[in-house]
Formats: structure tokens, sequence, C-alpha cells
């Protein structure tokens, strides 16, 4: 299977043991790309227009490729009964109702349906992180990917709001996705208006075992070196969706620039003597939510225990739509620094027991998901027959995330890794709806300080001893 594609790996292993579940990596994660993914499920939508998924974020791939593990396939029948199979179906089949009627765009336009907003409020980062709105939206936004390109709609077992897509080329080449991170970061990044060429990129990405939205940004971010003439490499232009394609292999085979890119943008940023572009928060590159324009998001992605992620808290969400996510009466304003500490920790604490339970995010989604903290704690006492309180289950969810803390200071984490990259500071967004919008230092640090004490942590951001106590967490107070 070795130096097989994602596709023709499943394939073999299909042929060879019948119908299995599998995950692999492909060439990216075989030659160590630091941001190479964990592939799975690539023709279940053949079988019962089931969708397959990527582990994308930080490198998984790579791990398996650094142990030669090329795919594990898995087979099973072992059934779960719910401690109270009756409730627990009536339990769904209410669930099930509420997301149809509540997670109606999702099912209409798929995950690309938040193009629509981030575009209109100048939070779409575009042309590296200069802008927030993007001059070719109409081009590649939603209507035009549904319409165009969207062959059949794909789902998890057993939910009615398929979000999945499956999309085709006007050249017959067949996909899962683009979903919003890769139209995202392979278009508006990278200033690529051409849905043609980004499909064709997702194809490949997906192919190879790339992470799409750390592809796009460490694509986007030699374009904008080359721009400004600090990289020879004049074929790598802003726009150019030749460019892109050629791009992706260099990275999953590590060709020349290739080589360099395949460290991620803070590593490559580093060989190319050019660290103050570089755009990334403990050396994960940016989803596609723009700080500046969501002052939330900036806080969020700055403590965010593995970097710039969007899906530790979601606090995307209430900037954009102006509401408390627990509360939607309390307003949010995106572009004010007030109000956004106590909220962000309360989404850290509330989706870290929703990745605990391996539940669906968008079902989870503050203020339209039909999950939150309530309906949890009822999953849990239905599947187990124990009783867990609000206030129970989130001290969990603060508990887990204090103990993720710990174990990042253990590794060496400082209070200087819970900061954003230069640019967002210095560097006030030059285009789009949020034009004129940075952070301001000053008050970003505030914000930090808050963040700080609400979470019973101290000056630099480690949790004082009494918290450890209060969490149970007693063994850890002396370990870092
Ligand atoms: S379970 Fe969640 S991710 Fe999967 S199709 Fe349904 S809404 Fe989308």
């Amino acid at each position: 299977l070795w130096g097989l594609d994602t596709y023709t790996t499943e394939k073999e292993l299909w042929s060879e043991l019948g119908e299995v579940m599998t995950a692999s990596i492909g060439p990216a994660g075989e030659n160590l790309v630091r941001f190479a993914c964990i592939v799975h499920g690539l023709y279940m939508h053949e079988k019962k227009k089931l969708r397959g998924g990527f582990f994308g974020r930080t490198g998984g791939g790579a791990v398996m490729g650094s142990k030669k593990l090329k795919a594990i396939a898995i087979r099973g029948n072992y059934k779960i009964e719910p401690v109270d199979s009756g409730k627990f179906i009536e339990f769904r089949e209410r669930v099930v109702r509420l997301a149809r009627e509540k997670l109606q765009t999702l099912t209409k336009y798929g995950t690309s349906a938040i193009m629509a907003l981030t575009n209109s409020t100048g939070s779409l980062p575009t042309r590296y992180y200069e802008g927030g709105s993007f001059s070719g939206y109409e081009k590649i936004g939603p209507e035009i990917f549904n319409k165009l390109y969207v062959k059949k709609k794909i789902t998890c077992f057993a939910c009615p709001v398929a979000c999945g897509r499956h999309s085709e080329t006007s050249g017959g080449l067949e996909m899962e996705g683009p979903e919003y991170e890769t139209l995202f970061a392979l278009g508006p990044l990278t200033y690529i208006d051409e849905l043609e060429a980004i499909l064709r990129a997702n194809d490949l990405a997906n192919r190879l075992g790339l992470d799409t939205i750390t592809t796009g940004n460490v694509i986007a971010f030699a374009m904008y070196l080359a721009e400004k003439k600090l990289i020879k490499e004049e074929w790598l232009r802003f726009g150019d969706g030749e460019a892109l394609v050629k791009a992706v292999e260099m990275i999953a085979y590590r060709r020349g620039l290739g080589d360099i890119l395949a460290e991620g943008v803070k590593r490559a940023s580093e060989k190319l003597a050019a660290p103050e572009y570089a755009v990334h928060v403990k050396g994960l590159e940016f989803p596609g939510y723009e700080p500046r324009a969501l002052k939330g998001v900036a806080l969020a992605y700055a403590v965010s225990a593995r970097g710039a992620c969007h899906l530790r808290h979601v606090a995307y969400r209430p900037n954009l739509v102006g509401a408390h996510p627990f509360n939607p009466e309390v307003k949010v304003d995106r572009l004010s620094y007030d109000g956004h500490v106590e909220y962000v920790a309360e989404l850290e604490d509330f989706h870290v027991v929703v990745d605990s339970m391996i539940l669906c995010k968008f079902y989870c989604l503050p203020i339209i998901g039909p999950l939150l903290w309530r309906e949890i704690s009822e999953i849990y006492y239905l599947a187990t027959g124990k009783s867990v309180n609000l206030v129970e289950l989130r001290r969990k969810g603060e508990a887990i995330n204090n103990l993720i803390r710990v174990y990042n200071l253990r590794e060496g984490l400082k209070k200087d890794d819970d900061m954003l990259p230069p640019r967002i500071y210095s560097e006030p967004l030059k285009f789009g709806a949020s034009q004129g919008q940075n952070i301001d230092l000053e008050r970003f640090m505030k914000m930090l300080e808050e963040y700080y004490r609400l979470r019973g942590w101290n000056s630099q951001g480690k949790p004082l001893p009494e918290k450890l106590e209060e969490l149970g967490l007693n063994e850890y107070i002396r370990s870092f």
C-alpha cells in the first residue's frame, strides 16, 4: 500500500477485506509533511450516501507516517445499548426533529453557507490576512458552488441534516467537499476565484492526505512572500489557480520549495527568514475567521490549547450573530473588547465535554444547535444511567481544560504562546467590511489577564494550587 493515494489505498483494502472502515494516510503522511491528515470512509458515499472524514489539523498523518503505519481497517458488529432504550429513542427523535428545523441552512448549502456571513462582516481572511472580504465571493460562494458543482448531499450515520457535499468538476473529477474551511483557505486566502481550480486542489489534498486549512495557509504565505520579493518564486502569484494546484503536489512530495512549506507556516517562516509575516498561534495556522474583525475570536485563538483552532470554542458563532452563546438575550459586540472573556471560557468547557462525548459540533452549536448543556446531561443519563447535573458537567469541562493546560505547561508552554502573531496587532485590515480594524495590544492584554483570573490562573497563565485542588487535580500541583 505504501506510495498509494488515499482513494486507492481504501479501494485496495476493500477488495482484500470486504466492507471495512478504514483510516489511512496518503503520500503526504509517508513524507512526514507536518500537516498530513488521516483520511477515512472515502467510498461510503457510494454505499449509503455517507460522508467520509479528514482528521485534518495538527499532523496526525505525519505521526502515522513516522511509525510506517499506512492504514488501519476495522470491522465490527457489537451493539451498544443505552441504559434506557425507550427514552433514548424518544429523545433522539426529538433532537432529530429539532435538527431538521434549526439546521436547515446547513442542509441547503452545507458548511459553505457561513461564507455569506464572514464575507459580509469583513471576517473572511483574504489575500493572506490583508483584508476581510473577497471581491471574488460571488464566483466561489455557497450559491454558485451548490448550483454548479455539488453532485449530491452526503451525511453522517442516521443524521437528517446532511451537511456534507460530494462534488464534481466540469471535467468529471469527483470528490468529497470542499467544506467552508477548504473553500476559504484555497480561495480567498490565496485570492483565487476559480472554483474549478479550488476543487482540483481540494481533490489533490484529499488524495495526497493534506490538511486543507494549513495547505491553503502555507501556499498563501509563500504567495505573500513572493509578491514582496522575499522569495524568488515568480510562478507563485496570488490569484493563480494553476500555481495553487502545482504547489499542493510539491508540498505532499516535498519537492523544491514544497519541502520548506511542508514544515507548516511557523517553521517555513523561520527557514525563509520572514517570521514577522507568519500568521499562526502556537504553530497552528488560522482557520477561516479573521480575529481583527471578531475580537472574541482573537482571545479564543490566543488561549486555545492547540493554537489557532476554531473548534475548541466555536467563538466565531456568537461574534458573527451578535448574541451570547448560552444566553441569547445578552448581546455580543464583535468589534468591542468587552464582554468576551466569560463566554469564551464557557464555550471551551462546553466543547471539551462535547468532544469527550463524541457529539457533532453542529448539533451543539450554541444558539441554533439542539444540544446544549441540559440536553447533554440528559444524553449522559439516558446512555449510562448515571446522572450528572449541569454544574457537575461544566466542572468536568473545566477540569479537562485545566489538565490540558497543565500538560502544555509541563511541555514548556509560556505566556508568550498565548499571543497573536505581530501582524494582527500592527496591521489594520486593508479592505473589506471591517477595513481599518486591528487588535489593540493593550486591550488584548486586558482580555487575556481577565481570562487568566476567571480561570483561576496566575498572571503567567499557570493554574493556582487552590484551583487544581478544587477540580480534584491535586496530584498535578507541583508538576510544572
Ligand atoms: S452529524 Fe453533524 S457533521 Fe454529520 S452530517 Fe449531521 S450535521 Fe453534518
